[in-house]
């Protein structure tokens, strides 16, 4: 089983009062995170989630709402709770830099002395797959902002795979990428198609239809989204919500109601063409 824990749902902004972009999976083999808001730690100990649990992390984009905790990581595991054991994170071009100077502008003392933990850094290439223990990770480009290198990512393990947008405008890539995915996390800052570098409710929904994915769930709230949330179909995302993804063969018939089938069976006449599940 795959488990999806939702740390952060909110924007850049904390809409809401929502914590930044973070997303804890767990795997047989493997517990991560995507992304890591700025909010890791509170988000983290609200849950109860121990933070020593992480194997590695995977960084969408160098936006300081989904990087901007990782040095508060890093010092949770130098003075609060020593860790010895390798740490992996794994983002776009520039992550490497990016966190290092970040790391010194937020601790200069403690960044320019070595950890207590080996820290590895990868930067990843859009199109180049990555495995990790049971989870192979493939990053595809997003259209978000041009000067930095954006990802979203397939993630597939234990049979099961989760596609993530990361931030990005709509791109007809995610109906590829989420073709047969359990699960589709996708950015929705804002209702109206108002904002050129972000997908809004209106685009997301036109589309639902075609996306074939057993849940899609939108992420990343801004402030209109959530004050307009009655006129939203689709299942929002709240922190703290867990996501189990299950084969469908062994989930119970309560819960295969709302983790629907997906496949190429006949659709009942009348019935929706697309899979993408709108909120009862
Ligand atoms: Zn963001
Ligand atoms: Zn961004």
């Amino acid at each position: 089983m795959v488990k999806v824990t939702i740390l952060g749902c909110g924007d850049a902004f904390g809409a809401g009062g929502r914590m930044h972009s973070s997303y804890l999976v767990e795997t047989p083999e493997r517990t991560f995170r995507v992304d890591c808001g700025p909010t890791i730690l509170q988000a983290l100990k609200r849950l109860r989630i121990d933070p020593g649990r992480i194997d590695f992390i995977l960084i969408s984009h160098l936006h300081g709402d989904h990087f901007g905790g990782l040095p508060f990581l890093f010092m949770e595991y130098r003075y609060a709770m020593p860790r010895s054991r390798p740490l992996a994170v794994y983002g776009p071009s520039g992550t490497t830099e990016r966190t290092q100077r970040l790391f010194e502008a937020l601790y200069e003392k403690t960044a320019l002395e070595p950890l207590n933990f080996p820290l590895e850094y990868e930067e990843l290439t859009p199109g180049t797959e990555k495995t990790v223990g049971d989870v192979c990770i493939r990053p595809f480009a997003v259209p978000h902002v041009s000067e930095l290198s954006c990802m979203g990512y397939r993630l597939e393990a234990d049979g099961r795979a989760i596609v993530y947008s990361g931030d990005s405008a709509w791109s007809d890539e995610f109906i590829t990428q989420a073709r047969g995915a359990d699960l589709f996390l996708c950015e929705c800052s804002t209702f109206e198609p108002n904002v050129p570098i972000h997908i809004s409710y209106r685009e997301i929904s036109a589309r639902a239809d075609d996306i074939d994915c057993r849940r899609l769930v939108l992420t990343h709230l801004g402030a209109e989204p959530l004050r307009r949330q009655r006129e939203i179909s689709l299942e929002c995302a709240r922190d703290g919500m867990t996501l189990e993804l299950v084969e469908p063969r062994r989930v119970s018939r309560r819960v295969r109601s709302v983790v629907p089938r997906s496949g190429g069976r006949r659709r009942p006449k009348g019935a929706s063409r697309g899979r993408a599940r709108r909120r009862r």
